[in-house]
């Protein structure tokens, strides 16, 4: 884990170049996406997890961290079907069982975790139907999930909105962020987000 700010950490994985986002609060934490890596859940124990959006590199780990709420937007299915997308990258098959989210929100949400305002948003679709976006206000960190990647340019797969992202990141950049998280990749500042291109529709 690396910190990026008082209480705030994303951990890198080589696997899909992901980002995992970690925000510690007093004796409650939250973990922003479960990723695919079950022996993360050997360090960090969240009391919570919120997924950014349904693709399986984001959200197969999560039984591992069980128990623990696991926040999304309430769109947001976990179902068979992103095993069908992890086959097209992997062999071997999925041995875990798919957790779906036990708490969900529509527009934004604010929760406390240990004493920390942490800050959930959907400001409409995107890179999917359902992405949330993950403010902690009190060090001007923004994980944007799959908004923003760094490294490789963002993805707009079938089920992305491509007209309307510049909107949504035009939303997350009102927040002000210090740092914005991507999904894949290194930690970036606003104006990265800014000149980013937005990918076309496939
Ligand atoms: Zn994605």
């Amino acid at each position: 884990m690396i910190g990026i700010a008082p209480g705030v950490f994303v951990r890198r994985h080589d696997e899909l170049d992901l980002t995992l986002g970690l925000v510690v609060g007093d004796g409650e934490s939250l973990l922003v996406d479960s990723g695919m890596d079950v022996a993360l859940a050997r360090e960090v124990r969240p009391s919570r997890i919120v997924l950014t959006h349904n693709h399986f590199d984001h959200v197969l780990a999560t039984e591992a961290f069980l128990p623990c709420e696991v926040w999304a937007h309430e769109d947001c299915v976990v179902d068979a079907g992103l095993l069908e997308d992890r086959a097209k990258y992997y062999d071997d098959p999925f041995t875990g069982t798919l957790v779906a989210p036990t708490h969900t929100f529509r527009d934004t949400v604010t929760l406390d975790v240990g004493g920390r305002r942490v800050d959930l948003h959907h400001f409409g679709p995107a890179h999917t139907s359902h992405d949330v976006v993950v403010h902690v206000p009190d060090c001007g960190v923004v994980f944007a999930g799959d908004l923003v990647e760094q490294g490789a340019p963002a993805q707009a797969g079938p089920d992305a909105t491509p007209s309307n992202w510049r909107h949504v990141l035009d939303r997350l950049l009102e927040l002000d962020p210090r740092v914005v998280v991507p999904g894949h990749g290194d930690p970036v500042d606003a104006q990265f987000v800014r000149e980013m291109a937005i990918p076309e529709a496939r």
